[in-house]
């Protein structure tokens, strides 16, 4: 009698808890994190997490946020997988907003095609206030 489904191989258990544990998050995670979240599940080695997490880079189920060598679960699913994945990063409480704008695309690869470059990973992270930081640091007894 079947008893649920049984990873293949730990490689495979290993990428679903890295996945699950970074769909839950809002804010971005690196190596270290993921290996202090998932250390009693018997994630313990860096280069098991890295090499989970490039499987899942280039599934297109996480990306990676260049400018905090962190990663995200990609929230959005609309794009190819390592195409256009633009990211609004929070400085004050982490949280990461990602998206995706054709337009931006298109012109980054026009301008490209331009100048004979051929463009092997594209990143464009904003940073600053999310919109709920944003309102908390207005002072609110100036008139
Ligand atoms: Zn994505
Ligand atoms: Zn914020």
């Amino acid at each position: 009698m079947a008893k649920g489904r049984i990873p293949q191989a730990a490689s495979e258990r290993n990428d679903a808890l890295i996945s699950s544990l970074l769909d839950g998050s809002d804010k971005a995670m690196s190596a270290y994190d993921i290996i202090e979240a998932l250390y009693p599940h018997g994630i313990s080695s860096p280069p098991t997490v890295y090499r989970s997490l490039a499987r899942l880079v280039a599934k297109g189920l996480v990306h990676r946020v260049e400018s905090l060598n962190a990663f995200v679960s990609c929230k959005t699913h609309t794009h190819a997988p390592n195409v256009e994945a633009l990211f609004a990063i929070c400085k004050d409480c982490g949280k990461i907003t990602e998206f995706s704008d054709s337009e931006v695309a298109e012109r980054m690869r026009a301008w490209a095609r331009e100048n004979s470059f051929k463009i092997e990973h594209t990143a464009l992270e904003l940073r600053g206030s999310c919109s709920r930081c944003a309102d908390a640091s207005v002072p609110h007894t100036r008139k």
